[in-house]
């Protein structure tokens, strides 16, 4: 008997997923002060989904009409292996856009096998200029490095390329016209994400160093004349976008907590053992390697299992800067 299967993912709310984020580690060469805290314990290999259980996620996401694939971690350029996964997803029919987000370490090696191998768009985290100061944000990246991988991909010619930065107050805000510059000289688009309290930090407090997307567009505005772009959500997800005159550079914010995007929602996320989980701040999930790894296994249970769990798709998420976060994972292991 053959099963039929709708040909797009809606959920309850009347919205429609299309994009589906799948974190391929967990593990990371850098400890980002926002991200991780110093000591972390990182998932038993046997846990975490093997290349072929991610491909497979892939495919049935595709066969359910997901367009748009992102890759993230953890860093996902630290996972053995990770081109033999890449190559296969760059041929699937029906995925229009393979993107990537990585911190910029393996870039330099990488960046032109990946665009060879289908990666269209890649986002690379970048939130200081400064080496001594990059190195104490990341607690172990190399600012040469990065900007070497950064210009990698831009010679690679990537269809787009996003710097990512975190912005924290007393940490590196004196940065955020620097690394705007930085954005247009190279011509490549810039975002400025808004700290989000996902997983127990040791190092600052959240809400102490919590810098909003206004506080960001008042100090590049000081500089550069900004001129909305439209559409929130278009393709490019909940960054709301800007453009200063005679560049090609968009500079963009990500700002969960001052604009609420929920309603717009069109992604999950995929973590590195397989739990899907339904929205960013909340713990809804289903276990999808358990359905991987069931005796019987077939790509139909799986995409069965994936359109049962868009019934659990919560309406909006609940962020609070709070001392106690409200979600206890961790960034790298949500798939950020
Ligand atoms: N390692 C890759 C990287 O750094 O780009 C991919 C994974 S990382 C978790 C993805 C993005 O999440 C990065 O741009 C990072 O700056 C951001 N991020 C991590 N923790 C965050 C937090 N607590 N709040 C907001 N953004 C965060
Ligand atoms: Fe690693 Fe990215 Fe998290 Fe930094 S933000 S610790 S690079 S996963």
């Amino acid at each position: 008997m053959t099963t039929t299967f709708p040909s797009v993912l809606m959920d309850r709310f009347q919205r429609r997923v299309d994009y589906v984020r799948l974190s391929v580690t967990d593990r990371c060469d850098f400890r980002c002060v926002y991200c991780m805290a110093e000591d972390m314990t990182f998932a038993p290999k046997q846990q975490v989904l093997s290349l072929e259980e991610i491909y497979e996620v892939a495919r049935a996401f595709v066969e359910l009409g997901v367009g748009k694939i992102r890759l993230t971690g953890g860093e996902p350029l630290v996972r053995n292996n990770i081109l033999s996964l890449i190559r296969p997803l760059g041929q699937l029919r029906g995925l229009d856009q393979l993107a990537i987000t990585s911190n910029g370490s393996q870039l330099q090696r990488l960046a032109p096998a990946l665009h060879e191998a289908g990666v269209n768009r890649i986002n690379i985290s970048l939130d200081s200029l400064q080496p001594r100061r990059f190195r104490q944000l990341t607690r172990h990246g190399n600012l040469d490095q990065v900007i070497a991988g950064i210009d990698a991909a831009i010679a690679a010619r990537f269809a787009s390329i996003r710097l990512n930065a975190v912005i924290l107050k007393g940490r590196n805000e004196d940065e955020v016209l620097d690394l705007v510059n930085f954005a247009m000289q190279r011509g490549i688009d810039i975002a400025f994400i808004e700290e989000m309290p996902l997983g127990l930090i040791d190092e600052h407090n959240r809400a102490l160093s919590f810098c909003s997307s206004e506080e960001l567009r008042t100090i590049i505005s000081s500089q550069h004349a900004l001129e909305a772009l439209g559409d929130p959500m278009g393709q490019e997800g909940p960054a709301r976008y800007f453009r200063t005159a005679g560049s090609p550079t968009r500079i963009g914010f990500i700002s969960p907590h001052s604009h609420n995007f929920c309603h717009l929602c069109n992604r999950v996320r995929v973590t590195a053992e397989g739990r899907l989980l339904l929205c960013l701040g909340n713990e809804h999930s289903v276990d999808l390697r358990a359905i991987l790894r069931a005796p019987g296994y077939t790509l139909d249970t799986l995409k069965r299992g994936i359109i049962d769990a868009m019934a659990i798709k919560p309406e909006r998420h609940h962020f609070h800067l709070d001392e106690t976060p409200d979600i206890v994972r961790f960034m790298n292991t949500t798939g950020g």
